[in-house]
């Protein structure tokens, strides 16, 4: 995988410096680099001059050549879908293709496909959830899942990304969810951006 050389300025001190990214990942060639990922020190560099520790939030896309997933992280871009065209997606047919924007909704995806669950269903479990809420200005990110206990751990987060509590979903209803996700087909070819604004789209044209 081949490594990009950038300049980057640290965000304490000023200085110039150059670290070494990822533009592409294959998760699938290269275990390791999830842990980094999961972790956030792939995404994070350390000044070599103050030593402060600091984000660096770049486009990159994160595969997964046996499971057959592609996530492209867009931090700028805040639409609903991507389309790279043909030339860069011949190697991805395939595959199917997420859009995200943040490092949190990246490592929520690897984490759902890594463990089988399809993310369509979990955003509509996240919409059924939100409906029981009295307040809905949160985000929430799946968490785990408790698999003898038939549950799905979702955290809920507050506008400020200040952690509000946990709240859990039965595997029934991710499965009544999930042959529901099923009807909503995708486009092929398109890197979609599939959150709970999506899910909440489906449900209001279905
Ligand atoms: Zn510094």
């Amino acid at each position: 995988m081949k490594q990009q050389s950038v300049t980057i300025l640290c965000p304490f001190c000023n200085k110039e410096q150059e670290t070494n990214l990822y533009p592409i990942i294959d998760l699938a060639a290269k275990p390791t680099l999830k842990l980094g990922i999961l972790t956030g020190s792939l995404f994070s560099a350390t000044c070599e001059s103050c030593q402060g520790q600091f984000e660096v939030m770049h486009e990159a896309l994160i595969l997964n050549g046996e499971a057959f997933y592609a996530f492209l992280l867009a931090p700028d871009y805040q639409g609903a879908e991507l389309d790279r065209g043909e030339a860069s997606l011949g190697e991805l047919s395939g595959y199917q293709l997420r859009l995200v924007s943040t490092l949190d909704t990246l490592k929520e995806k690897i984490l759902l496909f890594d463990s089988g669950l399809d993310d369509r269903a979990i955003e509509l479990c996240k919409l059924y959830l939100l409906m029981q809420m009295q307040d809905k200005d949160v985000d929430m990110l799946f968490a785990e899942h408790q698999v003898s206990q038939g549950k799905l751990m979702f955290s809920v987060f507050d506008q400020q990304g200040v952690l509000q509590e946990s709240i859990e979903c039965e595997d029934a209803l991710y499965s009544q969810l999930y042959a529901k996700a099923q009807s909503f087909s995708l486009e092929e070819q398109v890197f979609t951006r599939i959150d709970v604004n999506w899910a909440y789209g489906k449900i209001a044209n279905a």
